[in-house]
């Protein structure tokens, strides 16, 4: 197996691939001012096995196209939106998000959550404003810093992992550089990713060790998400997901 076919097995049962909540996803949703349109043209970009998919459908009854690459959690998806009497509203898709399957100001809705970072705060922002009608929104997730300053170790941490990572004023001055309006901004709290990312994996990772016939890989792969989550319990008053909610101005509502 390789190392992308692990980490896929690892997070394919789980709720979530990333950080993230339901109360949070509909507080996003809420911030979009579409909460109560009807019809709308909706995106999941990097939907993973679906949480924001599913709810966002569940809510909005409406029909949402849910990209991203990974084959297996689009069948999850697929499954778990027909075992939720769904599949009417999502339709769930392989694919990429650099390119797209909508034509430009199609989208009415662009969410995404714990997912641009695979091409950047704002490459993706800028290509998916293209996609938005007029007063169209854009709500997504991103690493952000939460405070000006941050011990040295950390931020050495990050620049390597992810050197994307900037503050919250920065990925909204960005947002406004790039055509938007900034409607809303928050953070996630702390059980978006203790309860409901690292709990689910670590309840996981002896069946997933024994899956793999306790393997170098899968245990290091297992080791790393620990490192990654005890990192987070040490130093997450200094970084964590934001949540950004903008529109694209042109019409009223
Ligand atoms: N939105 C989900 C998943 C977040 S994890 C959630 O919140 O639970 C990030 C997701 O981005 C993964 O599912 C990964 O497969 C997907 N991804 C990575 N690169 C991608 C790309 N280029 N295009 C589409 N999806 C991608």
């Amino acid at each position: 197996m390789t190392e992308l076919e692990l980490l896929l097995d690892l997070h394919v049962q789980n709720d979530r691939q990333g950080p993230g909540g339901d109360a949070e996803t509909l507080r996003a949703l809420e911030f979009s001012g579409l909460r109560h349109i009807k019809g709308l043209r909706v995106a999941d970009i990097g939907c993973g096995t679906g949480a924001s998919a599913l709810l966002l459908a569940e809510t909005l009854k409406t029909h949402i196209t849910a990209i991203d690459l990974a084959e297996p959690f689009i069948h999850r998806l697929r499954a778990r939106a027909s075992e939720r009497g769904l599949e009417e509203f999502v339709e769930a898709r392989v694919g990429s998000m650099e390119s797209l399957p909508f034509k430009d100001h199609e989208l009415d809705l662009a969410w995404s959550e714990g997912a641009i970072y695979n091409m950047g705060f704002e490459r993706g922002i800028r290509a998916w404003r293209q996609l938005l009608r007029p007063g169209g929104v854009l709500a997504v997730s991103e690493l952000s810093w939460k405070t000006a300053s941050r011990p040295h170790d950390l931020e050495a941490h990050w620049r390597r992992e992810y050197p994307g990572i900037t503050t919250a004023s920065e990925n909204l001055r960005m947002l406004e550089h790039a055509g938007y309006e900034p409607l809303g901004f928050f953070f996630l709290p702390d059980h978006c990713w203790m309860e409901n990312y690292y709990e689910p994996i670590r309840l996981g990772a002896e069946a997933f060790r024994n899956r793999h016939r306790n393997g170098p890989a899968a245990a290091e792969l297992i080791r790393a998400e620990g490192a990654e989550r005890a990192l987070y319990v040490e130093h997450g008053r200094y970084y964590g997901y934001g949540f950004y909610i903008a529109r694209a101005p042109g019409s009223a509502g």
